[in-house]
């Protein structure tokens, strides 16, 4: 466990640098998906000045160093998209989502925002809100969870979902900064909570509407990812990072249009239900790696072979919360995803599922 300490920043010296004038420039730190999963980043300067996304500079990368081009074409362009301020640098200084295309003009491979943008774009009038669960694992550098004794296991599942006190949760100060991080930003954050196997968290984000669902969730993510470098800690997204009696780790997506959050939305909510259902296989494609090792159909998750819903049940592909059914409008759960999944992959296979292919 040693590892947190050595391998964590020195925030408290960096500090005292942070506070320097930066004399009318900021940085500006452009951060794009990578092939894996992950967020990049690198930084650049700029003057001083309110931007909007399509007033930065395009700009560029290597991609055959990150498995997004091959090295004899290896230009991949960042075309800014959102703009937040930088929780880790402070005023003025920004964070600049970026997507990424290719030389030729066209999205890059793992691009799958600019097809998410054209579908919310199309389907705007219904308003479609999401709000997506992100649950995710603390490790240490031999990749094992903290918490969990060297060599043996913790004691089974029942102490640590909200858990409060040592013995039970773990690495609270992470949760709590990267809480704040997203704060700051202006990130939609609505919620943290201790999950049920140890050395596992939740972050909430949402209700965010259309594309900006997509945008603040990698923004989290990459913000997590820089919380915790600053700790000296590893962060995983693996659906089920301790094979056995342990809950897997997903990224429930709740979803909602504005007919559904209106009275008599139940109906549209269960017209969903009917257009869902055949896309099954389809959906499972887009929600995220080695999900058949989470979606087992225990652990309060339904079959990854079969579509099912049910009011206030768990063990099934979408929820409908206890209270939506009673107010007879709300939203709906769909607790298919994992916690690897692209959140604009998501966002978008529930919209065309639902209201149809562009
Ligand atoms: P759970 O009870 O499954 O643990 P959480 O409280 O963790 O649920 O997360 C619920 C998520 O649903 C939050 O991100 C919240 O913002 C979002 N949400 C709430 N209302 C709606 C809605 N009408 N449409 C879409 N998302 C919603
Ligand atoms: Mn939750
Ligand atoms: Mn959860
Ligand atoms: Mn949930």
């Amino acid at each position: 466990m040693a590892t947190r300490e050595v391998l964590s920043s020195k925030t408290e010296t960096l500090n005292k640098y942070l506070k320097l004038d930066q004399k009318g420039s900021l940085m500006a730190e452009y951060v794009w998906v990578d092939a894996v999963g992950g967020t990049r980043s690198k930084s650049r300067t700029l003057p001083v000045q309110d931007y909007k996304p399509e007033d930065l500079p395009v700009w560029n990368f290597d991609g055959s160093s990150t498995e997004q081009a091959p090295g004899d074409n290896s230009d991949v362009y960042l075309r800014p998209c959102a703009i937040y301020p930088d929780p880790f640098r402070g005023a003025p200084n920004i964070i600049v989502l970026a997507e990424c295309w290719d030389a030729n003009g066209t999205p890059n491979k793992y691009n799958y925002r600019h097809e998410c943008a054209k579908v919310m774009e199309a389907y705007a009038e219904h308003i479609p809100w999401f709000g997506l669960e992100q649950e995710y694992t603390i490790l240490d550098h031999d990749d094992r969870p903290f918490g969990w004794p060297t060599g043996g296991f913790p004691a089974p599942q029942g102490p640590y979902y909200c858990g409060v006190g040592s013995g039970k949760v773990v690495m609270r100060d992470i949760v709590d900064a990267h809480y704040k991080a997203c704060l700051y930003a202006g990130i939609k954050i609505s919620g943290t909570n201790a999950e049920v196997c140890p050395g596992q968290w939740e972050f909430q984000v949402g209700p965010c509407e259309g594309i900006n669902m997509g945008d603040e969730l990698w923004c989290s993510r990459f913000f997590l990812s820089r919380v915790a470098e600053d700790f000296g800690v590893k962060i995983s997204l693996h659906p089920k990072v301790m094979p056995g009696d342990w809950n897997g780790t997903g990224l429930h997506s709740n979803f909602s249009t504005k007919e559904m959050r209106e009275e008599g939305g139940m109906k549209h909510i269960e017209e969903a239900m009917k257009k869902l259902e055949p896309h099954h296989v389809e959906c499972i494609k887009e929600y995220g790696e080695n999900n058949d090792l989470r979606l087992t159909g225990r652990h309060e998750t339904g079959s990854i072979d079969q579509f099912t819903w049910g009011v206030a049940n768990r063990g099934t592909s979408i929820r409908i919360p206890r209270e939506t059914a009673a107010k007879g409008y709300g939203y709906f759960e769909d607790r298919r995803p994992a916690s690897n999944a692209d959140p604009y992959r998501i966002t978008k296979i529930l919209m065309t599922s639902i209201f149809g292919k562009l």
